[in-house]
């Protein structure tokens, strides 16, 4: 059966000991959905259906951490693998274990969950070097995007049309000068990076922090909480999430759910932010 470029790149994070096993099933799982083709979608199904606990260990790839039968973390290709990241994601995946350890996250759900605990019931995070979102940071509880923005600087622009080729989203025009369609811009920072000029340069450059996302029944995609544009920050803020998610573990509600019924303002009052 086929492989997608970005299936086979996650199958390749997964422990060697559940490497076939987990091919396997993907397999299963595409071609059970009339597929020809293995795609993320079907890794993460077969991650989700519970019946192959060890695929859980697939994301996290990076010596000395791994994830556990309750917590899931998924990395993209970063900065082994990716050209386009914004960020040391091994980096920022070590401070999030930190983090995850100091406040006993583990032994907070253990306690609170008197039943094994299934997929859904893990705490889900992702690391995302890029808005490409290649680790599904909208459907995990907590999340990091790289982001870089771009600013205009007129009076410096050669009409080499590189920013234009490079924007994935084509919102980027030259007339002497160039324009960018900033309402729409996602942040990849791929224009600055090509502009040989610094006719557009970097306004603002960090991570993007986006919490609440779920699959299942009743699916929610995450929301943007706050913008950081230092590691010392982001640690700030992820020890407030965590301890947010360790509250409504014990009050036994979904994270995600009450991320779903609150606004931002509310998410960012609650963590201290606001
Ligand atoms: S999210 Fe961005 S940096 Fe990470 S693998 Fe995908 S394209 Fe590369
Ligand atoms: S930052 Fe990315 S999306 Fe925004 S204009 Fe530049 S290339 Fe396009
Ligand atoms: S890449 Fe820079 S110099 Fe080239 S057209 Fe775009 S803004 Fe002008």
């Amino acid at each position: 059966m086929e492989w997608s470029k970005e299936a086979e790149v996650r199958i390749k994070k997964a422990p060697f000991f559940v490497k076939n096993m987990a091919r396997k099933k993907a397999e299963e799982v595409a071609k059970s959905r009339g597929k020809t083709r293995v795609d993320i979608e079907d890794i993460e199904i077969a991650k989700g259906s519970g019946e192959l606990e060890d695929l859980s260990t697939m994301d996290l790839a990076i010596d000395g951490l791994k994830n556990t039968n309750f917590r899931d973390m998924a990395l993209c290709g970063g900065i082994r693998e990716c050209p386009l990241t914004l960020f040391n994601d091994e980096e920022v995946a070590r401070i999030f274990d930190k983090v995850i350890k100091e406040e006993d996250l583990e032994k907070v759900i253990k306690g609170a969950i008197d039943e094994p605990i299934l997929y859904h019931k893990k705490f889900k995070a992702a690391i995302s070097g890029c808005p490409n979102s290649c680790s599904h940071p909208q459907i995990k509880d907590i999340s990091i995007v790289g982001y870089s923005s771009p600013k205009i600087n007129d009076g410096y622009c050669i009409g080499c049309y590189q920013c234009v080729k490079s924007c994935p989203e084509k919102l980027v025009t030259v007339d002497k000068n160039p324009r960018i369609d900033i309402k729409e811009c996602i942040d990849c920072g791929r224009c600055i990076r090509s502009c040989p000029t610094e006719s557009i340069r970097e306004l603002e450059k960090g991570y993007r922090i986006y919490i609440g996302g779920r699959l299942g029944r009743r699916p929610h995609l995450a929301k943007k909480v706050v913008d950081v544009k230092s590691i010392q920050e982001l640690e700030y803020v992820l020890r407030k999430l965590i301890v947010l998610y360790k509250q409504c573990i014990i009050q036994r509600k979904r994270f995600s759910k009450t991320v779903e019924e609150s606004t931002i303002e509310e998410i960012q009052r609650k963590i201290g932010i606001h």
